[in-house]
């Protein structure tokens, strides 16, 4: 038996390392990615995958209704994972019905189609769909900023200081009650922040290395004391696909990287990787290019995370070693210039 996932903004940077890498593990696996090729979109990210035959690309907007009844009709479709959503933070404050549009309207949208799809009535599958799976993806960004100590766990009150956060803490919370209103199989993971491969150069590692290797500044927010904790995304894609195989009904998952850094000490982090492999001339470090920039609006101080949860659940230490993650994804962005 084929089992028939969708997975929703695959063409987007974790999910296309996701559908690349699941792929790899599972024969009788077919991925639909659905994706509206946003800015953030690009099919290049899946080439690799051109001749797969369980791999099919389909343009659309998970907000399109129709479009997602004829999807799970035409292919009949097990499971969903969903990461389609607006994620830069930047944009959501320039912009914030856009978040609202996807990341609220579009996940109701496609937790509801799947639920009328697989469903005959609250706490009811159908026999076919007995197993059918809605994988929420979301942030830590939902749990809002922590001081110098604390982490946050599954059980944190919910206190979202952005749009983009606001708006991923609602779609959390429609998913959650669909659970709780439908007995809907589902499953949440809200993870810290990726980095990696594939990532959009609008992002905070890319626009470093992007920026250094045009020796132009390189500008980090504020202080640069802001903290966030570094997950790099194959070990991201790797606890996605336990948690969807193996998590139970109705649960959240927090996945962190122990890996709690500055943003300038990440800046400071791939000045030092470029002066080794792509030393400049001049014998001058691309440190020198670093720019405190006023401060982002709202811009949350740290976070960090509590994953005890995930880890014993599913005994999974989730320990790849950042400076060699990050070697590689300088090396990634050297390449792709
Ligand atoms: P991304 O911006 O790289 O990719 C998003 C993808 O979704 C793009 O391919 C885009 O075209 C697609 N998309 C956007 N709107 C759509 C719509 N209406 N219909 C269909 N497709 C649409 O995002 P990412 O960084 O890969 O993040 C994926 C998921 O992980 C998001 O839900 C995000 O909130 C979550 N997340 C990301 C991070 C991170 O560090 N990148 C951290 C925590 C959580």
């Amino acid at each position: 038996m084929i089992w028939i996932l969708l997975i929703t903004g695959g063409a987007g940077f974790i999910a296309s390392n996701f559908i690349i890498n699941i792929l790899k593990g599972h024969e009788k696996l077919e991925v639909i990615n659905l994706d509206k090729l946003t800015y953030a979109g690009d099919t290049r990210n899946l080439e690799e995958l051109s001749n797969h035959p369980n791999y099919r690309f389909i343009q659309g907007d998970i907000c399109d209704r129709a479009l997602l009844e004829t999807l799970f009709e035409e292919y009949q479709i097990d499971g969903v994972i969903h990461f389609a959503a607006e994620s830069h933070v930047d944009n959501s404050i320039e912009n914030p019905a856009a978040f609202v549009e996807t990341n609220v309207l579009g996940t109701m949208n496609i937790l509801d189609v799947a639920r009328n799809y697989w469903m005959v009535g609250p706490n009811e599958y159908k026999e076919q769909f007995k197993n059918a799976r809605f994988h929420h993806i979301s942030t830590d960004e939902v749990y809002g900023s922590l001081g110098e100590n604390g982490l946050f766990s599954e059980d944190t009150p919910y206190a979202p200081n952005s749009p983009y956060s606001a708006s991923k803490a609602s779609s959390d919370m429609l998913v959650r009650s669909y659970y709780h209103t439908y007995g809907m199989n589902v499953v949440t993971t809200n993870c810290s922040n990726n980095f990696g491969p594939k990532q959009h150069s609008e992002k905070l590692i890319p626009t470093i290395i992007r920026k250094a290797l045009a020796l132009e500044s390189i500008p980090i927010y504020g202080d640069g004391r802001n903290i966030r904790d570094w997950l790099f995304v194959l070990d991201h894609c790797q606890a996605v696909e336990k948690v969807y195989f193996e998590g139970k009904a109705g649960e959240t998952y927090l996945i962190g990287g122990h890996n709690e850094r500055t943003n300038i000490e990440i800046a400071q982090m791939i000045c030092e990787i470029l002066d080794e492999i792509k030393p400049l001339k001049n014998g001058v470090s691309y440190r020198n290019l670093i720019a405190l920039v006023e401060d982002r609006p709202g811009h949350d101080f740290r976070y960090a995370i509590d994953d005890r949860k995930y880890r014993e659940s599913f005994n999974d230490l989730l320990k790849s070693d950042f400076k060699e993650n990050l070697l590689r994804t300088v090396k990634y962005y050297i390449e792709k210039q």
